[in-house]
């Protein structure tokens, strides 16, 4: 059976990984760098495809493989290559991959995950807000990276009005989080101040402190 079989919901097994159920999938991690390597082909002519031409060539992405390889390439940068060419052209099949790839063991993966978890412009259905604003407290409640955690603030609050548990969320942050600037920027995005990078916060604290 092919990788894109229709036995799983966006062509990604629930568990692949687990040698006992998905004998196929796990054969193809194990032995067979051969889908990560079409993958990387892929990848690589798309990138040398001039930007107006590379919708065309996104209609033939082996799409399957780059979900898998989103989450199993042994890569980090190959896992956020993968993710961002998601994000860009098949973001509304992709939304389990995203789910799982917000708990990459590497930060920079997840920032990419976290874009596109959330992100409207790149997607054509709407996004559920009930799915993704669980996905997004938990983030915020428990991802190790200020930096990430602080991203999840302003989404929360922009998905607030379709889900009320997303400022309930923000709210537990403001006297939850170990993170001082966490708290502090959780308590302005509830009062609708705009928030800003974590670095620009970080570089008003310092100018104020020296
Ligand atoms: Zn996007």
């Amino acid at each position: 059976m092919g990788l894109g079989g229709a036995r799983w919901p966006h062509g990604i097994p629930p568990s692949a990984g687990r040698r006992v159920c998905f004998t196929s999938v796990v054969d193809v991690i194990t032995n067979g760098t051969e889908v990560f390597a079409d993958v990387e082909e892929f990848l690589r002519r798309f990138a040398a495809t001039k930007p107006k031409r590379r919708s065309r060539l996104a209609l033939a992405a082996p799409v399957a493989g780059i979900q898998l390889a989103a989450l199993h390439h042994p890569n980090a940068f190959a896992r956020r290559a993968c993710l961002g060419f998601l994000d860009h052209y098949s973001s509304d099949c992709s939304v389990a991959v995203f789910a799982r790839a917000l708990a990459d063991p590497v930060e920079p993966v997840r920032h990419i995950a976290l874009h596109s978890i959330a992100c409207e412009r790149c997607r054509t259905d709407d996004l559920c807000a009930s799915d993704v604003v669980p996905l997004l407290a938990d983030i915020l409640r428990h991802d190790p990276s200020p930096e990430i955690r602080h991203k999840t603030i302003p989404v929360l609050l922009r998905l607030s009005d379709r889900d009320s548990s997303a400022r309930d969320a923000v709210e537990r942050s403001t006297h939850e989080d170990a993170d001082e600037l966490i708290r502090d920027v959780a308590t302005r995005a509830l009062a609708g101040e705009h928030i800003r990078s974590r670095k620009m916060y970080e570089r008003h604290a310092r100018n104020h402190r020296d």
